[in-house]
């Protein structure tokens, strides 16, 4: 439960009101209607990006390569006002808390 209210000093990890507009077009598919921010959890941590509706139901992660993935979870982190080793803590306790 990312976003668990019993837990303030947990940062939620897919909050995205810190990560600004959406770019013009879906980072997914390239569809230019009705872009939204949403975020995907990878191995490498979570990532902000912009996706059309159809993509951020399909709830897949998007093909970029590790090296894009990498850069976007660095900016998302700067966006929820964390650092790589604080979103590395966060992604540990939501696994933990899940199992
Ligand atoms: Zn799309
Ligand atoms: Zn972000």
């Amino acid at each position: 439960m990312p976003n668990d209210p019993a837990q303030p000093n947990r940062p939620g990890l897919d909050n995205t009101s810190g990560c600004g507009q959406p770019g013009p077009r879906c980072e997914c598919c390239g569809d230019l209607g009705d872009i939204r921010i949403i975020t995907a959890a990878t191995p490498l941590g979570v990532l902000c990006l912009s996706a059309c509706p159809r993509c951020a139901a399909a709830d897949t992660a998007p093909p970029i390569t590790v090296h894009t993935a990498a850069r976007f979870v660095r900016q998302h982190a700067a966006h929820l006002g964390i650092d790589l080793d604080q979103m590395a803590d966060a992604l540990a306790a939501e696994r933990d808390g899940q199992r």
